[in-house]
């Protein structure tokens, strides 16, 4: 047996090795997922974090394997799962550190958008445009806030390219006195052009932008209905997303993909590949359109559209392997280290809220504590999360509207994310390679 990805520190401290009882009957421990490669059988267990690589003769029987036992990969029959689970998931938070430091910031320079998407979630909401005053006030909170780490931002709208004066402004303030920061961004990509690309890589320390396609031309420029009129949208971005690649920006490009588009995503897929070929900073993902995510054939057809994108070769990186317990979600929930900044200044902890559900403003100290907790509320668990592989990573909020409920068709999706990502860390780990030592999520 190979470890691939040891046990984490965190982990390890908290339950050690298993022990070894003789005569115990032991089985595999419900939250490892195996994924066959050339070497062997790779295992992953996604409460323990680690992952390790069985020889063929290893694999074919795999509960004689003792070192599995040590590992926390296999268990006692009658072993309760959930509970050790539970148990885990309470120590470990125990433990954490509170933040010192708010170090992540969404900032949304508008509310406004020059595309205007059938699906977009924001539809109906007052455009509202982040001032210069108020992105002034941005630099002192984030300068107030930030303790002595490197900041990271995310810029988000609306369409934050609509106020790229605000990012000029806060980057340029943020650089003045010394901040260190790096920032992603989600945009629709139109707003780019040769000066701003510059922009964006030496002012705007701008890692990575996601860019969402929702089809070939046609469909992308009647989806998107941007206000302007007579231009062909879709060549326009891309021609930016290749202005990025070039300045070594990474670009995530998201297919969004519904039953009005999927006939043609193979053909996009193509496209791309004809255009940029396999540049390693340019990865290409499919996501499920909201009220679409959990129908089943559509999902059969968007793997299918995955095995093309991975034969393309195009950067992978979709989905990284947990290297720890889950405690939170995602910055809604967290240890406070990242907030939402409104255009108007107010701080949130989701960006899918907009005008509402607000904590504090970067004005005051005050924050509403009952807010806070609001955003923590876990949704209860359903019958299959007792035997689903996913429990240990699976936190979702009362809150989230990208997450109300779990079908079969989500967990085969999260078995496929965790698989490919599987397959993905066992090439680095015989390539000796390393993640981006600049990689940003936004
Ligand atoms: S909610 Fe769904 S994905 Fe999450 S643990 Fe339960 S069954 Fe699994
Ligand atoms: S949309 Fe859901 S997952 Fe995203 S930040 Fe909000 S609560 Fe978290």
């Amino acid at each position: 047996m190979q470890v691939i990805i040891p046990t984490p520190l965190q982990y390890e401290q908290i339950v050690g090795r298993q022990k070894r009882v003789d005569g115990e009957h032991y089985r595999l421990m419900t939250y490892v997922v195996q994924q066959p490669v050339t070497d062997g059988l790779l295992l992953y267990n996604t409460l323990t974090c680690s992952m390790v690589l069985l020889q063929p003769d290893e694999a074919a029987d795999l509960t004689a394997q003792r070192e599995l036992i040590d590992r926390w990969f296999l268990v006692p029959q009658e072993n309760d799962d959930q509970k050790l689970c539970h148990q885990i998931r309470q120590m470990a938070a125990l433990l954490k550190p509170a933040a010192k430091a708010i170090t992540g910031y969404t900032i949304l320079t508008t509310t406004g958008c020059n595309a205007r998407c059938f699906y977009c979630f924001e539809k109906g909401t007052k455009p509202v445009t982040m001032t210069s005053e108020t992105a002034s006030k941005v630099v002192r909170y984030i300068v107030a806030h930030r303790g002595s780490e490197t900041v990271h931002i995310s810029w988000f709208g609306g369409e934050p390219l609509v106020n790229a004066k605000a990012i000029d402004q806060i980057c340029t303030e943020l650089s003045q006195q010394g901040v260190p920061f790096r920032s992603g961004m989600i945009s629709n990509g139109y707003l780019f052009d040769a000066d701003k690309v510059q922009r964006a890589k030496d002012l705007w320390q701008l890692q990575l932008v996601q860019i969402t396609l929702d089809g070939t031309a046609q469909t992308y420029n009647r989806v998107k209905d941007y206000v302007y009129r007579n231009v062909n949208a879709f060549e326009r971005v891309l021609q930016n997303i290749g202005l990025l690649i070039a300045a070594g920006i990474r670009v995530k490009t998201r297919l969004n993909v519904g039953k009005h588009n999927i006939g043609e995503m193979a053909e996009l897929v193509q496209l791309l590949h004809q255009r940029f070929g396999a540049d390693e900073r340019l990865s290409v993902y499919s996501a499920g359109l909201l009220d679409e995510e959990h129908n089943a054939e559509l999902f059969a057809r968007r793997m299918q559209l995955e095995q093309q994108i991975a034969a393309y070769g195009f950067a992978r990186k979709l989905y990284d392997l947990p290297k720890d317990i889950r405690l939170d979600c995602c910055m809604a929930d967290d240890d406070g280290s990242r907030v939402v900044i409104a255009p108007d200044g107010h701080l949130g902890k989701c960006h899918h809220y907009l005008d509402r559900e607000f904590f504090g403003h970067i004005d005051s100290e005050e924050r509403n504590e009952a807010i806070l907790r609001k955003f923590k509320e876990r949704r209860a668990d359903i019958e299959a999360c007792v035997t689903c592989f996913y429990y240990p990573q699976c936190i979702r909020l009362v809150m989230c509207h990208t997450d109300t409920i779990c079908t079969s068709v989500k967990q085969q999706e999260h078995l496929y994310n965790m698989r490919e990502a599987m397959k993905y860390e066992y090439e680095r780990y015989l390539k000796n390679e390393n993640h981006y030592p600049d990689s940003i999520n936004v």
